[in-house]
């Protein structure tokens, strides 16, 4: 008897290969738009200047009453009729504006009132708007201006 015995050891084993499948949770995030430049806003605000009909009162200039936009026409038509200037400091007694509590400096644009008092043009302009008076010496400035008018 021939000893066919045969050692079969070498083992065959299949070796399990790595699955190819894809794991799908790996997959990169989806892409997230970023927000579009604009942005959805309320009614842009337009720039519109806040009138002062009369003190304690302001509002947007598209809410004036016809009176109102009359009175602050005629307002403003008396207020560019007070002279005007630049600070050169010649004049001694006009060193500050009580307005903004400083000093004037050379070239800063003046604006006299008919008391003789002296402010920064845009100080006084915006003060005139609310109240007609002098920030000094309260005294009304158009009845000054309307006097000054009727005599020329
Ligand atoms: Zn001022
Ligand atoms: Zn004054």
């Amino acid at each position: 008897m021939g000893n066919c015995f045969k050692s079969t050891s070498n083992d065959d084993i299949s070796l399990l290969r790595g699955s190819d499948h894809h794991d799908s949770s790996l997959e990169p995030m989806p892409f997230v738009e970023p927000p579009p430049p604009y942005r959805a806003q309320p009614e842009p605000q337009q720039r519109m200047p806040i009138y002062h009909p009369s003190p304690g009162v302001s509002r947007p200039a598209n809410q004036l009453s016809e009176e109102e936009q009359i009175k602050i026409a005629q307002r403003l038509g008396l207020i560019n009729h007070l002279p005007t200037g630049k600070y050169d400091g010649t004049n001694k007694k006009a060193k500050e504006c009580v307005i903004c509590m400083n000093e004037f400096m050379f070239g800063e644009q003046l604006r006299y009132l008919p008391c003789m008092h002296t402010y920064h043009k845009e100080c006084i302009d915006d003060w005139l708007m609310r109240s007609f008076t002098c920030p000094s010496c309260m005294e009304p400035v158009d009845a000054a201006l309307l006097t000054t008018y009727q005599t020329s």
